[in-house]
């Protein structure tokens, strides 16, 4: 099996309180062994179980202090926004459209339309996304092909130090549903290949990518 961001042959093999991961030397990724990928239904059972709600006021909180820090600063006001992976009550896109962003929203178990797909977004937000992807490259291919040029990707999801005894103990590592795990080289590799830039890396989870014009 290679490494599923930067192709590299035979990742090292991690054994973890039974559970297997790859760890890629080359990148720094770490995914979980597709054995362990959880069913579909009991994914969206586990998604269904999460508060976030907007009534959840410290979910609201959690988000704006996203907005405030990682994304009004890039975003200009009525831009136009998808939200990758929304979840089952979408919040986000609500905060943003308060805030007088167009927003579309999709979500493979929630919203999952595809018009998102025809059209071209000043930014797209991934908020907890991520982590839960089995194949996150071509999921950031996707989002990249529907940014304007210059256009931002704003994701959070939480990167690890490459340490196998942090990883270890990492309550993150433990959610059934996190399947992918990124370091800042991760981070760093896959913007490469669909020419987006890295304008910032905060908190060692708000990740601000810039799509480049193709020259
Ligand atoms: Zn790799």
């Amino acid at each position: 099996m290679n490494c599923a961001v930067c192709g590299r042959e035979d990742p090292e093999k991690w054994n973890i309180k039974n559970r297997k991961y790859r760890y890629c030397p080359a990148c720094g990724f770490i995914q979980l062994a597709p054995e362990h990928f959880p069913e579909r239904q009991a994914e969206k059972t586990r998604y269904l179980q999460h508060t976030n709600t907007a009534a959840d006021s410290r979910y609201v909180a959690y988000l704006q202090d996203f907005l405030t820090s990682s994304f009004y600063p890039y975003v200009p006001g009525s831009s136009t926004v998808l939200d990758f992976g929304c979840g089952p009550e979408p919040v986000l896109a609500g905060i943003l459209q308060h805030e007088g962003f167009s927003v579309d929203c999709y979500d493979p178990f929630f919203a999952p339309g595809l018009s998102w797909k025809t059209k071209t977004y000043d930014a797209v937000t991934a908020v907890e996304v991520f982590e839960h992807l089995q194949n996150p490259a071509g999921e950031l291919e996707a989002i990249t092909a529907v940014v304007h040029d210059n256009g931002y990707i704003l994701l959070r999801t939480m990167l690890h130090t490459e340490k196998k005894d942090a990883f270890s103990s990492w309550w993150y590592r433990e959610d059934s549903t996190h399947v992918s795990f990124f370091s800042e080289r991760t981070i760093r590799t896959l913007a490469v290949p669909f020419g987006l830039s890295i304008i910032s890396i905060k908190n060692r989870c708000e990740i601000v990518l810039k799509k480049q014009p193709r020259s």
